[in-house]
């Protein structure tokens, strides 16, 4: 059995503005790899800026790559034609960080649901599609699913909204889900509810999914492995396990150290080390790190560290190691 999702040396650059020696461009994703394995949840955590976002569009082939290789389950889909991926679609999903943008507001939470099933005819009848919907919502929990069904979005919360979203994500009976910072706009009360469902679809259907997040609290809860970027490059990667017990990346040293204490009402911030991202204008020469590494040395200046693995599936990128 293939992996699900397989990146190969992907890089991203948006051009920024025409400077007085051509156009200036942010190196936004800079050579990662990884895969995905079938009914694995791999967690992508980094700060804002850190390329998380577009790593995961990337990877559902919603913006232009620059290098690199994307293949869905064994199709290469790097250079695929729209025309060509639009049957492939259904089985890679996004699920967004705002679930009051996600919805049309002139639709029932039904037709919501259903829309996909017709675009892509999966269903015979209005009945085989009334119990598909209905069973997908109560899947998500939003019981009883008639009572749902007929309401409009701006009569559901957020975290109503964001289980509609999933659930419109689940009747296609998708592979892949790439979901970016699905409860970070959801009340604490929520999140957890959202979490589980999510994981129970991964165990049901042997989904995989990119969980993209900047709480690394978070993705070792709901992650097999996780996966560390800071300024488009992947700088550790491990079991959840693993890279909570033993961080070896000083970055993700200090993402542990920033987890904030126990309180489960508290909004989760941002993790807040010391300095700042600098957006890359050009491939990067040293360590991505460099400037805000209490480790640093002058090689790390020089020579960028390569991602190597230290330990059995614990693999950083450092020149301390
Ligand atoms: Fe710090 Fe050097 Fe390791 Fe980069 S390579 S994280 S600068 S010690």
């Amino acid at each position: 059995d293939h992996d699900v999702i397989t990146v190969e040396n992907l890089w991203v650059r948006y051009p920024l503005s025409r400077g007085l020696f051509g156009r200036v461009y942010l190196y936004a994703v800079n050579g990662v790899s990884f895969s995905v394995q079938p009914g694995e949840t791999l967690g992508l955590i980094g700060e804002s800026g850190s390329g998380k976002t577009t790593l995961g569009r990337a990877v559902l082939k919603l913006i232009e790559i620059n290098e690199g290789k994307i293949f869905w389950g064994n199709i290469d889909v790097t250079k695929m034609k729209e025309s060509k991926l639009r049957h492939l679609r259904r089985y890679f999903q996004l699920i967004q960080q705002d679930p009051y943008g996600a919805l049309d507001p002139r639709m029932s939470v039904y037709e919501a649901v259903a829309e996909g099933l017709r675009v892509h005819k999966l269903v015979k009848s209005r009945e085989e599609e009334e119990e598909i919907v209905y069973k997908a919502l109560a899947q998500v929990k939003l019981t009883p699913p008639e009572t749902f069904a007929s309401k409009m979005p701006d009569e559901l919360s957020g975290g109503q909204r964001q289980r509609v979203v999933i659930a419109r994500a689940l009747v296609l009976k998708p592979k892949f889900i790439v979901a970016d910072e699905p409860i970070s706009m959801l009340d604490a009360s929520t999140r957890g509810q959202i979490l589980e469902i999510l994981d129970n679809a991964r165990k049901e259907n042997n989904l995989s999914i990119l969980f993209i997040t900047h709480d690394i609290a978070i993705a070792s809860y709901i992650s097999n492995r996780i996966m560390v970027l800071y300024s488009g490059k992947v700088v550790e990667m491990a079991s959840s396990e693993e890279i909570i017990k033993n961080p070896m990346h000083p970055y993700t040293q200090a993402l542990i150290e920033a987890i904030p204490r126990p309180d489960p009402n508290a909004k989760v911030p941002e993790p807040k080390i010391k300095g700042e991202v600098v957006p890359l204008l050009d491939k990067p020469k040293g360590c991505v790190f460099y400037n805000r590494c209490p480790f640093a040395m002058p090689i790390c200046k020089e020579k960028e560290p390569e991602l190597k693995e230290i330990k059995s599936g614990h693999y950083v990128a450092c020149h301390l190691y």
